[in-house]
């Protein structure tokens, strides 16, 4: 049996992958189906520059975010402190040279992952979840316009679509923006979900209807034993030959405890949701690139979600971004009612090399991994699934997972 710890998009998929190629697969969950980071996410399916998200590095955008004000990155100073060696590495990672490279690595999936998703959603039945129109990045800075391109550039080279937009052409493309913006990258080949946390759950059913089961319990009661694995869930002992970490934010509960030196973080992030006003209605998600946040139009209102929080995981929610971006958001936007009584907050799972982690794991049979996809989860499932699954079998995978073998951390 084929036991995946955790049900996000991530798990779902790599759970369904397995189970097409013919094998005996459980997940399990402590909190249901896709009920985390897979929940409360933007949306995206980003299929836009081919960059990850890099840590800054000119000077005076490193002196902006110390001053903790920026609505794009808030930090709280003992989580920076504890994070110090990870931060160094994704610093270093972050220069031009090894950008270059990772976006190499990258690029294949963000290519093949709208793909995957139709394949996936077709045979859920939820094809109509996965809105196609792309969706609008925005600024009123006209200085940014230039290094906007480079990445239009870039993505056009790897044969993604996508149109530059002036304001006139951006107001009439989104009547509903109250504010004038200098200009907009309309990412053409990019989609967006409308449900994210019901799109898992649905994709779950597929699982479910295929023979799949799902087990309630802690992952943390994992053991390695003799002929392979054996966790005390809440229907009693079970017994895996092979164990998949799809934990999001909480794989280093596992991984740390096998003796994986994984450099692994949390970058926290919030949303908002508000009821639909006359004229308040998006045609499709848009970033605010200058605040670095996210609306988009879901199936019963519109989300906002925020940046990047380095604060702890499991400490309590801090939202003073998203009281920053709010009245901001406002005054784009005829934005209803809140809808929920205090905003959600979710955890990014995120690596110093800003790649995911997927295949064997080095030291342990029977264990595998598969996380780390920081703010490409949603985007990144279906194809992470596929991949993993693929290795597993021994079949040729489709896209050459070297890159993100759990290796390179050895
Ligand atoms: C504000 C925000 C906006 C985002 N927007 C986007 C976007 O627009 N597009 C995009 O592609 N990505 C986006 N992301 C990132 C994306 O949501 C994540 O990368 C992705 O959801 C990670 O999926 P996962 O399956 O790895 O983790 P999760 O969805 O977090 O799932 C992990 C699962 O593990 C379970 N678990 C944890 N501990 C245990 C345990 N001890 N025992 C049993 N089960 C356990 C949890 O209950 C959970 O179900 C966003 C993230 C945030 C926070």
């Amino acid at each position: 049996m084929d036991l995946i710890l955790g049900a996000g998009i991530i798990g779902v998929s790599t759970a369904l992958h397995l189970h097409a190629r013919g094998r005996n697969v459980s997940l399990l969950d402590k909190n249901g189906v896709g009920n985390e980071a897979s929940f409360g996410n933007a949306g995206l399916i980003e299929r836009t520059d081919l960059l990850p998200r890099t840590f800054p590095r000119e000077i005076s955008e490193i002196l902006r975010y110390a001053s903790n004000s920026d609505p794009r990155l808030r930090y709280d100073l003992t989580n920076i402190i504890a994070l110090a060696p990870w931060l160094v590495r994704y610093w270093h990672n972050s220069n031009a040279n090894n950008v270059r490279a990772i976006s190499k690595n990258i690029s294949p999936l963000f290519v093949r992952c709208l793909d995957e998703h139709h394949e996936l959603a077709k045979l859920a039945n939820v094809s109509k979840m996965i809105k196609p129109d792309g969706w609008l990045q925005l600024s009123r800075d006209p200085t940014t316009y230039k290094n906007a391109m480079i990445g239009v550039e870039r993505a056009k080279r790897a044969g993604m679509k996508s149109s530059v937009l002036d304001s006139a052409q951006i107001a009439k493309k989104e009547p509903a923006l109250n504010e004038k913006f200098a200009f907009a990258i309309h990412w053409q080949d990019s989609a967006s979900i409308s449900d994210p946390g019901i799109y898992v759950k649905k994709l779950y059913d597929l699982f479910v209807a295929n023979g799949g089961a799902m087990i309630n319990g802690d992952a943390r009661n994992l053991q390695q034993v003799e002929n392979g694995w054996q966790l005390q869930a809440d229907i009693g002992n079970i017994f895996a030959d092979n164990v998949v970490v799809a934990l999001g934010a909480w794989s280093g509960d596992i991984f740390k405890r096998f003796g994986y030196k994984i450099p692994y973080a949390v970058k926290r992030g919030y949303h908002m949701n508000y009821d639909y006003k006359k004229n308040g209605r998006l045609k499709i998600p848009i970033i605010d690139m200058d605040n670095g946040f996210v609306l988009a139009p879901m199936k019963n209102g519109t989300r906002l979600s925020s940046a990047i929080e380095f604060a702890h995981r499991d400490k309590k929610p801090t939202p003073h971004q998203l009281k920053k971006i709010e009245p901001i958001a406002q005054s784009m936007l005829n934005l209803g009612e809140c809808q929920l009584e205090k905003p959600w907050l979710g955890s990014r799972p995120c690596t110093a090399d800003m790649m995911p982690v997927i295949g064997k794991a080095p030291n342990h049979k029977g264990l595998w991994f598969n996380f780390g996809h920081a703010h490409h989860g949603l985007t990144l499932g279906p194809i992470s699934g596929k991949i993993l699954a693929q290795i597993m079998v021994d079949e040729e995978p489709s896209v050459s997972p070297r890159a993100f073998s759990p290796a390179r951390f050895i």
